[in-house]
């Protein structure tokens, strides 16, 4: 029997009062409040659940998390500071050292994913560490939990070499085999300060992104014009191989740190070769100027990135606080800002994960969450924790709380 749920009186984006009907699992048709068709009931198994006019927005893109390696719901892991400046190399010793003792990696992704999944976010991308120190130990682990919660949120996992690619040994067969065994994208780390090869290490990235078809998604801290010229190199990789819309940089900082004239020469570059950027708009430190990119047409989307891990204690699971911190360190006040916050954790989100059929709209899945808030400013602004989570019409967390698992 078909199965089907009317939800009156959900107030969208652009303030109109709608009723949607949701029919085995998508949106079929939304219709003003109060001229929702009438159905066969001896046809259909039908619900009725009156959203009494609060605000419906597409669920949220949580768009780059570390599912292996966050303590969340385990003890608490003080932060120890590098000892002298940041080092990435420090930092991955650190993490090896606190992974050891930490609660089964299983355990660990599943409260990192019900606390995203009870914010709002259904669909998501995390990297996971596949390199020489820990093989592919970590995404087994990772690949397991992802389909045991495939009906709840869709994860596209990325390999991610931790440990570099060229001064890991091993670590590009451990990258292939990763692809192999069901990883979406190829991700990077550094190429120029951490394997010191900018070629060497993307010749790796992107012959193996062309010989399994995967995506690329590289994280890159380098700042300045070394963080540029890296970006530049993978630019023009994407344009060369065709892959445009495939590809994403992850934390880009030196596009924070360069001169308006050379943002915007890189802007007009990304949006012609379809290179999105992540940024999580991170504490003390120069990131991705957002209106200046997405002006140029770029993809922005975002992520928690680390969340109570060894990286920095900070991160909570929950995209609008994300969206938020982005209009918040932009200096983002006008309402049009504020939506512009909100398209970073949402539909931007989903044009660079490549989610086909998002959003409030005919035909595409009801995955969607219900906010206490006004319109989309104030709810970026407010950041109200009283929220429905909908997957595929269905009710899943209310209130942060789980309702199914
Ligand atoms: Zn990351």
């Amino acid at each position: 029997m078909t199965e089907q749920t009317i939800f009156l009186n959900a107030k969208l984006a652009d303030g109109s009062l709608v009723d949607l009907t949701v029919t085995d699992g998508r949106f079929r048709v939304i219709t003003p409040a109060g001229k929702a068709p009438s159905v066969d009931l001896a046809s259909i198994d039908l619900a009725i659940v009156d959203l009494g006019g609060q605000l419906v927005v597409p669920a949220f893109v949580e768009g780059h998390i570390h599912l292996d390696t966050s303590f969340y719901g385990d003890a608490w892991r003080p932060h120890i500071p590098c000892s002298n400046g940041f080092d990435v190399r420090e930092r991955v010793a650190f993490q090896a050292r606190n992974l050891a003792a930490a609660a089964p990696m299983d355990e660990r992704a599943k409260n990192q994913l019900e606390l995203c999944i009870g914010n709002g976010s259904l669909a998501m991308r995390s990297h996971v560490m596949v390199d020489g120190s820990v093989g592919l130990k970590h995404l087994e682990t990772i690949l397991a939990v992802r389909k045991q919660y495939r009906d709840l949120i869709d994860i596209q996992l990325v390999a991610f070499p931790q440990s570099g690619i060229l001064s890991s040994p091993g670590t590009p067969d451990l990258l292939d085999e990763a692809l192999k065994l069901g990883c979406d994208l190829i991700g990077g780390l550094d190429p120029a300060s951490f394997d010191r090869d900018v070629k060497g290490h993307l010749d790796v990235v992107f012959g193996l992104a062309q010989k399994h078809g995967a995506g690329v998604d590289i994280h890159l801290h380098d700042g300045g014009t070394l963080g540029l010229f890296q970006v530049e190199e993978i630019a023009a990789r994407t344009k060369a191989l065709g892959m445009q819309g495939h590809v994403a940089v992850s934390h880009a900082y030196g596009l924070g740190d360069i001169p308006a004239d050379a943002l915007l020469k890189a802007g007009e570059m990304l949006a012609a070769a379809g290179v999105a950027i992540m940024t999580n708009a991170p504490g003390n430190h120069a990131f991705p100027p957002v209106a200046a990119l997405r002006q140029a047409g770029v993809t922005v989307f975002s992520g928690s990135d680390n969340i109570r891990d060894s990286w920095w204690p900070y991160g909570d699971g929950d995209m609008l606080s994300r969206a938020n911190m982005i209009g918040y360190r932009s200096g983002f006040y006008e309402d049009h800002e504020l939506a512009a916050a909100f398209d970073v954790v949402t539909h931007a989100g989903a044009k660079a994960l490549g989610l086909e059929s998002y959003g409030i709209a005919v035909g595409a899945s009801a995955d969607f969450v219900t906010l206490q808030a006004q319109h989309v400013p104030e709810a970026v602004v407010a950041v109200p924790k009283g929220r429905t989570v909908y997957r595929r019409g269905r009710a899943v967390a209310k209130d942060s709380k789980m309702l199914v698992r």
